[in-house]
């Protein structure tokens, strides 16, 4: 059998994403800024795709910006407000300990320029707390960037409520919203949210293409410059199949949110159900409030990375916070931020599913996952030691 569940790396195309953009790139090839008439159809299609994003979004089109990916979102958003700030005299930021690289590079780069960064803890359950935030905001904070929901553990931050307390305090708030857009309602307007990124290939669209919303009144300054294209703030010839492809994926993930929800999320209950019968695994980040299809583990006495291979090798793709894909062996960032010791986070596992994983398959990894940990144990020294401690579980 085969399973694909590591759709918080990335998404297959939806059959619609992929019709759209195939017929994209044969008949929409203008380029939006021509004047002839393929370059009206071109144009026609953009501001088409632009008005469905806003619409999903609750904001307008004006205020929707194109970029390349998820990580450009972020680095623009995140470098416009921290300069534009500092002119005021304003050079401290505040984000959160489980943020994505993209996020925690950029402040990191940021911080070597000068600017001092609060990073808020998450505890155990991997949310911020609001106490935290409002303690941590000065005279001097230029933004608050705070991510909708984890990549790794799936945790929902409290966003509308960041919004309001920011909002409040006059401070500008950003949130990266590339795992929630697609599977969480977003209404910028209610949520209070001044910026947020998203990536259409976490939600069934190319890679490739995401965008930066950024709220109108605020006079976001260009992070690529060169021609006209976004209204002067994001040059480069649009990429208007995927982004053509990205607006169809968002329309039908949102159109159909409320169904997939249901389906994933009853999938995932299951997969946790079943994972948390194995012997010494414990559950990473809030039962609650997480993504329907994300199911993060650890194991203890076991890699993270073996548990992987074994894993590929009976046909099921996941992922795990701890695989030294940087040649780092150091464990995820986040699961270190939960409070996790270093051994137990070495130990983990990420499954993540979409509305088209099926029950069959859910019961297949229910039958391998808890085979591969035993064999990867009883191989393992750490565990052999840990038995010197405890009763075996697996001893009869
Ligand atoms: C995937 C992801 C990104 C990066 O998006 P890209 O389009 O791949 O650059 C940023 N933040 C989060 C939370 C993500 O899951």
């Amino acid at each position: 059998m085969f399973v694909y569940a590591d759709n918080a790396a990335t998404t297959a195309l939806s059959p619609t994403a992929l019709r759209t953009m195939t017929a994209a790139l044969q008949d929409v090839y203008g380029n939006p800024s021509s004047l002839h008439r393929m370059g009206r159809v071109a144009a026609a299609a953009l501001k088409g795709a632009r008005e469905t994003m806003a619409k999903y979004l609750g904001a307008k089109p004006e205020e929707i910006y194109f970029t390349g990916c998820g990580t450009e979102a972020d680095n623009w958003a995140l470098r416009f407000a921290a300069y534009a700030g500092a002119k005021e005299g304003k050079k401290h930021l505040i984000s959160s300990a489980i943020e994505h690289h993209a996020v925690l590079h950029t402040l990191a780069a940021l911080e070597k320029e000068g600017f001092e960064v609060t990073l808020l803890p998450v505890y155990e359950n991997g949310i911020v707390h609001l106490e935290d935030l409002e303690a941590a905001i000065r005279p001097d904070t230029a933004l608050v960037s705070i991510m909708y929901a984890n990549n790794e553990i799936g945790t929902i931050q409290p966003v509308a409520e960041i919004g309001k307390l920011c909002r409040e305090k006059g401070v500008l708030f950003h949130t990266d919203a590339v795992q929630a857009a697609g599977h969480l309602p977003i209404d910028v307007a209610a949520q209070n949210i001044d910026m947020l990124s998203l990536s259409g290939h976490k939600f069934h669209a190319p890679k490739g293409v995401g965008l930066l919303y950024c709220r109108k009144g605020i006079r976001l300054r260009p992070f690529i410059e060169g021609g006209a294209q976004e209204r002067g703030k994001r040059a480069g010839t649009e990429a208007l199949p995927s982004i053509m492809a990205m607006a169809a994926a968002f329309a039908e993930s949102c159109e159909n949110m409320k169904a997939n929800a249901e389906h994933v999320s009853r999938l995932r209950d299951k997969l946790i159900e079943g994972l948390e019968k194995i012997p010494f695994s414990r559950l990473t980040g809030d039962r609650e409030k997480r993504l329907p299809g994300i199911v993060s583990f650890c194991f203890e006495g076991i890699e993270g990375e073996s548990l992987l291979l074994r894993l590929d090798m009976a046909g099921i793709c996941a992922s795990s916070g701890s695989a030294c894909t940087s040649g780092s062996l150091d464990p995820s960032h986040v699961l270190l931020a939960l409070g996790l010791p270093h051994e137990i986070a070495h130990g983990s596992l990420r499954l993540s599913l979409c509305e088209y994983n099926t029950e069959e398959e859910v019961d297949y990894i229910l039958e391998q996952v808890p085979q591969v940990v035993r064999t990867l144990r009883e191989m393992s020294p750490v565990w052999g030691h840990m038995m010197e401690k405890y009763p075996n579980p697996y001893a009869d």
